[in-house]
């Protein structure tokens, strides 16, 4: 098992009633155990109602972890390393600005760097839809086109994720983990997403 492995293991899925609509058994609840390299078992669970479309996911780990913050330079290199983001995360790219914060909607999930700054341009994009004012159109144009400069490997820049409860992961072997002290800890919020201004 190499730095970056991420072993698939077993899979279960349970028929329940959906949370949302209610429907009699019309939800699967499917779990996926994972095996990261030096980092342990994680559970990705989804819920699918077949009736009224209901979706949400979540990534837990077995064992207790330590709050972390984990960084990475994305280059042309890394847009297939494996991301593991819990639904507690923060991920940002701090160089362009742009944040993801955790809220009650978030989702838990496995990608990969190249799907976690599609997951980021789909976010600018729907606040460009959302905010009509020029200088947010400013803002997020400018972040839509340092994105799309990263996905074409022209640009390099730092990847975060920081989780208080320790569940995510950047499978790369350039990728650096550290303890989040108190201070970051207590700069974590939970909210919605931010964009930057970019300063
Ligand atoms: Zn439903």
């Amino acid at each position: 098992m190499t730095k970056d492995d991420i072993i698939t293991g077993k899979q279960a899925i349970i028929k329940m009633d959906c949370p949302v609509c209610g429907g009699n058994k019309t939800a699967n609840y499917i779990t996926q155990t994972h095996e990261l390299a030096y980092f342990g078992e994680i559970v990705e669970s989804t819920i699918q109602c077949e009736k009224c479309g209901f979706r949400h996911s979540d990534i837990i780990t077995t064992e207790q972890k330590d709050p972390a913050k984990h960084s990475l330079i994305i280059t042309k290199k890394s847009l297939n390393s494996r991301v593991v983001r819990s639904q507690s995360a923060t991920v940002s790219l701090p160089e362009i600005g742009i944040k993801v914060e955790p809220g009650p909607k978030s989702e838990g999930y496995i990608s990969n760097v190249e799907g976690v700054l599609i997951r980021f341009k789909q976010a600018t994009e729907s606040a460009l839809r959302m905010f009509d004012d020029e200088e947010s159109q400013k803002n997020a144009n400018a972040v839509l086109d340092k994105i799309n400069q990263v996905l074409a490997g022209e640009l390099e820049t730092l990847l975060l994720i920081e989780d208080p409860f320790g569940q995510s992961k950047i499978m790369d072997v350039r990728a650096k983990s550290e303890p989040l002290s108190d201070e970051e800890l207590k700069n974590l919020k939970t909210g919605f997403t931010v964009i930057d201004d970019e300063q």
